[in-house]
């Protein structure tokens, strides 16, 4: 049973409080989650109004005032809010993004992705672990916070529009524009790839994306048996067969605790080729993304890819390839040792009695921007949900994952404003 005797492994009167406010709304908590699963935030294209709504609607009901929104662009707010304590005391800032993928392929849905159910405990709908259910908890957290009124420090939330589409709009701008503080932030991306609950993510990997081009022989494909022709689309093949199975070694890294399988290598993300029947092909691209770990640097990514290319232009006279960079996300990594991981695991254990392991997480997060442009720490993912059932047809999570989010939020937010850290960081 959800919160069976989780009376017993609390420790003082304040944790009692808090725990009581968020098991009297379990129910009201999976709701709220069903309500903002049923406003629809697919992006692209993006357009977050209504779900900004329905999230300030439930801030003024649960009487936190002090919220706000704040947007580049009047479809894509931010919303932020802030429980401030009685006295002073670190900030901790919980994050997640309010926006979804989109539903991809309807027919492989079995279910409306906007119309959340549960079937077998498992509730379905688009953004349910991705992340609705946690900005559902970290709400009622915060609200948990605000009715026991005394704690030092402050509890702030930032509710990010466009996470699935660059962060643009969302928290790239709100860090450029000074809008995030705090002394370490919890952004609650699900925590599970295996199952959930399963690791609290210390590092959030990085993204280095760009495009090859190709460039063959253009002309007439009746006569390309006579005359010298390199077909565009052939070499773009073998040259990304090529850069699949050797690239990887190319790259430049350092053994990491939490990174055991190091980057990731995704050869042909995206490919394009040729103009049209009658035309040999005369130009092909096609795209690469690399998940990176912490310690790889765009310029050393970018020098190594190039290495890669130089050396297979020189084995093949025919090849004619050049790099198109686009971007690249840094990985972060934050502190074991921060004093928020152990809060967020004394309140797993209290809450699941459980503890999870410490891991990367293997996708980019905000943390790129509220770590590394506006520097603070990031637990790079700890929340309800499950890794591989998000961006999917019926994206799916366990029905008290909101509520156990909930629970845990607002526990650890509590352990961590009030006990002894010594100085702040
Ligand atoms: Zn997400």
């Amino acid at each position: 049973m959800l919160f069976d005797r989780i009376e017993d492994r609390l420790d003082n009167a304040a944790q009692r409080k808090v725990a009581a406010f968020i098991a009297e709304r379990a129910d009201e908590i999976f709701e709220f989650t069903c309500d903002l699963i049923r406003t629809p935030s697919v992006n692209p294209p993006g357009d977050e109004v209504a779900v900004s709504r329905v999230i300030m609607d439930r801030l003024a009901k649960l009487g936190i005032e002090d919220c706000s929104i704040a947007a580049c662009l009047p479809d894509r707010p931010n919303v932020l809010a802030r429980v401030a304590g009685t006295s002073p005391g670190r900030t901790l800032l919980l994050s997640g993004h309010i926006d979804t993928k989109p539903a991809g392929n309807m027919y492989e849905w079995k279910t409306d992705p906007w119309d959340p159910v549960v079937i077998d405990d498992e509730l379905i709908g688009l953004g349910s672990g991705d992340m609705k259910a946690s900005i559902a908890a970290m709400i009622y957290a915060a609200a948990a916070l605000r009715e026991l009124g005394e704690f030092p420090g402050e509890l702030s939330l930032a509710l990010t529009a466009d996470e699935e589409n660059g962060s643009q709009y969302g928290s790239k701008w709100l860090a450029a524009e000074g809008y995030i503080a705090a002394d370490v932030c919890v952004i609650g991306e699900p925590a599970g790839v295996h199952e959930e609950w399963e690791s609290i993510h210390l590092v959030s990997r990085g993204a280095a994306l760009f495009k090859v081009v190709v460039i063959g022989t253009q002309m007439h494909s009746s006569i390309s048996d006579q005359l010298p022709a390199v077909n565009a689309t052939l070499k773009m093949a073998e040259l990304a067969l090529k850069m699949q199975g050797e690239l990887r070694d190319y790259l430049t890294f350092d053994d990491h605790e939490y990174c055991r399988f190091g980057p990731t290598v995704n050869v042909g993300v995206t490919a394009q080729a040729g103009v049209t029947y009658g035309v040999f092909p005369g130009r092909a691209e096609f795209g690469v993304d690399i998940r990176t770990i912490p310690g790889m640097t765009e310029e050393q990514v970018q020098a190594d890819v190039q290495r890669f290319l130089d050396d297979a232009t020189a084995s093949d006279s025919e090849l004619d390839a050049t790099l198109e960079w686009f971007l690249m996300v840094g990985a972060t990594e934050i502190d074991g040792n921060d004093p928020i991981v152990q809060s967020l695991a004394d309140a797993s254990q209290q809450v699941l009695d459980r503890t999870p392991r410490l891991d990367a997480f293997p996708g980019a997060t905000d943390a790129a921007y509220i770590q590394i442009a506006a520097g603070v720490p990031c637990i790079a993912s700890f929340g309800p949900g499950f890794l591989p059932r998000a961006h999917s047809p019926n994206e799916s999570m366990h029905k008290d994952g909101a509520a156990e989010a909930a629970m845990i939020y607002a526990l650890s937010a509590l352990d961590y404003l009030t006990k002894e850290h010594g100085t702040t960081a």
